[in-house]
């Protein structure tokens, strides 16, 4: 079986949690790790805090938290992603709302931004789609003169740049996941990073049950949110890997895209000129002229031993939301379409050249098979 992804650690990070453990730093209280890691990825991101976290989607729930928003207030976001970015606004009591994805990136299409914006619209969270960086000056531009608060969603996007500069810093926060199939892991784990000073302590405060003097007497509802010493060990040797990654994942990329370019009806994943793409997943989309649809084609790939995955299910349309979207309908055609037609293919950094040649080439065959 070719799986869409395969974790990848070696003995540097089994040596980095081995010691962390023979140091006794297990929690997430102490140890010197945690703010080693928490220094470390801010500064790769161009940002002066980390707070590191249990989760992606804890990272989002607490940057969500920390704006103090209205009851009720809505907070839009890509409509296509990971249900975990409408889950952070959900569970802070706010209603996510998606915007449609265009057709060239497949991230959030920022032309429809303003029209969505109401008295009650507070923040934007675009997600960086498997890896390629949204506008987010473009975006930024938009946030700043309606007075919205903008949290990144760079789960997929460690490193991704937008003219030259990194994710993670453009809004008020940036959110990172760090679980096994992401581009650096810890496991499980997350970070917000921040240049918000005021931001970085009331993030710091939430993720350990508020805390504050006299101890055991809370002000606040916290949560506890706390990333483990351990896994801050593997985060510094992670860190450090990053750059090798991305370079691996982007010649990845190239491979896929020197194979599969010349097949009829099958979609290819743009990198617009301003930005860099780092292939968190290498995906693309089925059109009709390849003459096998998305799901046959997944259920061909997989009996050769090729595994795939779909797009995310857009946000507007996702049941467990259906409480609170009940009352705003925004139609999102293109994510419903990415939806039903996009596939992502095994994008292992580690990946080998033989491997890709060999998804590439099964791509073909199905494809020939109908259309001779
Ligand atoms: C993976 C992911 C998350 C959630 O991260 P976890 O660490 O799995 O909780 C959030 N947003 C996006 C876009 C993701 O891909």
């Amino acid at each position: 079986m070719i799986p869409v992804f395969e974790p990848d650690f070696g003995e540097d990070e089994i040596a980095a949690v081995v010691a962390a453990l023979r140091r006794g730093e297990i929690s997430g209280s102490f140890g010197k790790d945690i703010s080693e890691f928490e220094e470390a990825f801010a500064s790769f991101c161009g940002c002066k805090y980390g707070v590191a976290t249990t989760s992606g989607t804890t990272a989002l729930h607490l940057a969500v938290a920390v704006l103090d928003l209205p009851p009720g207030s809505e907070v839009l976001m890509s409509a296509s992603t990971n249900v975990a970015t409408g889950l952070g606004a959900y569970h802070n009591g706010m209603i996510p709302i998606g915007v449609d994805s265009e057709r060239q990136t497949w991230n959030l299409d920022i032309d429809l931004i303003e029209a969505l914006i109401t008295p009650k619209t507070k923040a934007i969270i675009p997600v960086h789609l498997f890896g390629h960086p949204v506008d987010m000056e473009r975006l930024c531009a938009i946030a700043d003169k309606h007075g919205l608060k903008v949290i990144e969603d760079c789960a997929e996007a460690h490193g991704a740049r937008v003219r030259g500069r990194v994710v993670g810093g453009f809004g008020d926060m940036g959110c990172f996941s760090f679980y096994a199939n992401k581009i650096i892991t810890t496991g499980e784990g997350g970070m917000v990073v921040t240049n918000d000073r005021a931001l970085a302590e009331r993030l710091r405060l939430l993720r350990n049950l508020a805390f504050t003097q006299p101890r055991f007497r809370h002000e606040l509802p916290g949560f506890n949110f706390r990333m483990t010493a351990y896994q801050a060990a593997m985060g510094v040797v992670q860190t450090k890997r990053i750059e090798k990654i991305v370079e691996a994942k982007r010649a990845m990329a190239e491979r896929y895209r020197r194979l599969l370019g010349q097949i009829p009806g099958i979609e290819l994943p743009r990198e617009m000129d301003w930005a860099y793409h780092v292939y968190w997943m290498y995906a693309v989309i089925v059109r009709p002229e390849f003459g096998v649809a998305r799901d046959e084609l997944a259920a061909a790939l997989k009996e050769r031993g090729i595994e795939t995955r779909t797009f995310f299910h857009p946000i507007n349309t996702q049941p467990c939301f259906s409480k609170v979207l009940d009352a705003r309908s925004v139609p999102t055609p293109v994510a419903d379409d990415l939806w039903k037609t996009g596939l992502y293919l095994p994008s292992s950094h580690t990946l080998s050249e033989e491997r890709i040649s060999m998804v590439a080439t099964a791509i073909y065959e199905i494809g020939r098979q109908v259309n001779s």
